[in-house]
């Protein structure tokens, strides 16, 4: 993924972390990644006391995950967790974002998902990618549209898949998840886990992969070096 730029889709601010190698491989090499969380989170408080903190709370963990994984920018749309819709006003921020950022790639959710937020985040984003490369709404930036795309979860068959080797950013995914402490009790883990787990992969590296859906757009030839 020899790319300048790339702009991460995620519903929530945990999403994107199911990418974290690769976002930190890319981040390490000089990528620029920037990482368009679309809902604030606010439903996601395991405990009714914390319902008025929920949102501050994943702002500052989703600051944390960002220096961790070298996520240069990051934009909560600030939509309330749940209730994200296909609306004109969130397109065109996305189109926007799109347009400013001019990314080589974007990543998004796939089609097969439970969740309504993953859902519309997929939605969004596929339209948002297609109408930022057309001559409309000037308002928003000059047109650009993002060569590739890819889904990085929620896809079951019926498109081809790439695997990327993060072998040498394992561990950036347990220290990802070990800043979203508010989401410990839907992970089912502890900090102390997390952390666990990031110092047994230091310490032993294993082999590790991360794989996407090619949606549109990628040759082989986009996945040799520069050049050849
Ligand atoms: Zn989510």
């Amino acid at each position: 993924m020899n790319y300048d730029t790339v702009v991460v889709f995620g519903a929530h601010a945990d999403d994107e972390i199911t990418m974290a190698g690769t976002i930190a491989r890319m981040s390490q090499s000089g990528v620029r990644v920037v990482v368009v969380t679309m809902t604030n989170g606010c439903e996601g408080y395991p405990r009714p006391e914390m319902k008025d903190v929920i949102v501050e709370l994943r702002r500052r963990e989703a600051a944390e995950c960002d220096k961790v994984l070298g996520i240069q920018r990051r934009e909560i749309l600030d939509i309330p967790d749940m209730g994200l819709v296909n609306d004109k006003e969130t397109l065109q921020r996305c189109i926007k974002i799109i347009r400013e950022e001019r990314p080589d790639a974007v990543f998004t959710h796939g089609p097969v998902d439970r969740h309504r937020d993953h859902l519309n985040t997929h939605v969004i984003t596929v339209e948002a990618r297609w109408h930022a490369g057309e001559p409309v709404a000037a308002d928003l930036g000059p047109p650009w549209y993002p060569p590739h795309l890819y889904y990085y979860k929620a896809v079951t068959g019926g498109l081809p898949a790439i695997v990327i080797d993060v072998t040498e950013t394992a561990e950036k995914r347990a220290e990802a998840l070990a800043t979203q402490v508010s989401q410990h009790t839907l992970f089912g883990r502890t900090k102390q886990d997390f952390e666990a787990e990031a110092e047994s992969i230091r310490k032993n590296r294993p082999k590790r992969t991360e794989q996407f859906w090619i949606a549109d757009g990628v040759q082989l030839s986009d996945f040799l070096p520069k050049g050849i």
